[in-house]
């Protein structure tokens, strides 16, 4: 399938207006279409795996900001770490250290999001409140100079009921104006990172910073 130029434009455009970052999510798609994307001047980029991230990072061009928005395991981040630009869906103590080794080696402060789970879903990854609290404690307390924890990202339950979905975002973001408000060190708590293909637009309305969109963009994906 092409890449939806005129969905593109029409999505960069409305989010533009609202100073709103867009990552075009291009896991399981070819280089061609990333290319064609960046030849419009976009450079956010999202992949969830990492093997399929550092192919595509070490074959297109320097100048793109790749997202790292999928489950990251500790023994990985070193594969990614010389270039992310932001790393969405970090949930545990251990992979933020791991992320700081990783940096401190590399010589970079890499950048990251808390994910919270706010979806009802089991499977999906992410902090409840507590333990968004307990880490971001914990974080305060450790010098760990070579991450940073820009924000918070979530996903919203798979359904069409968007009542269910809008009520999981105003939670999230809830949760975000509470975090924003803490001082910590070096820390810009100034990323939302919420929406999707089918729930961008009430991402929207309920205060994202950062959407996360792909098959809007690229076309349906065969499977995840
Ligand atoms: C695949 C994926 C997206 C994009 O999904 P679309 O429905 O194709 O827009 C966004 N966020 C995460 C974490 C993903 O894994």
């Amino acid at each position: 399938m092409p890449v939806n130029k005129k969905a593109y434009q029409e999505i960069k455009a409305e989010l533009d207006k609202r100073n709103i970052i867009l990552v075009a999510v291009s896991k399981t798609k070819p280089f061609q279409d990333i290319k064609e994307l960046y030849d419009l001047g976009h450079r956010d980029f999202g992949e969830n795996y990492v093997q399929e991230l550092a192919q595509k990072a070490s074959g297109l061009p320097a100048d793109i900001r790749w997202h790292f928005i999928g489950h990251l395991q500790t023994n990985k981040v070193s594969q990614i770490a010389p270039f992310v630009q932001l790393i969405h869906a970090v949930d545990s103590l251990k992979l933020l250290k791991e992320i700081n080794k990783q940096g401190l080696k590399f010589q970079r402060v890499i950048d990251c999001l808390l994910q919270v789970h706010i979806a009802q879903e089991e499977t999906k990854f992410g902090l409840n409140e507590q333990e968004l609290d307990e880490l971001l404690n914990q974080f305060a307390d450790l010098n760990m100079m070579n991450v940073r924890i820009c924000g918070l990202m979530g996903m919203a339950s798979f359904t069409v009921d968007m009542d269910k979905v809008r009520n999981e975002f105003k939670g999230l973001k809830t949760l975000f104006d509470k975090v924003a408000k803490l001082s910590i060190a070096h820390c810009p708590l100034s990323i939302l990172s919420m929406g999707m293909s089918s729930d961008y637009k009430t991402a929207l309305e309920e205060g994202t910073t950062m959407v996360r969109i792909g098959s809007l963009l690229f076309g349906e994906r065969n499977k995840e």
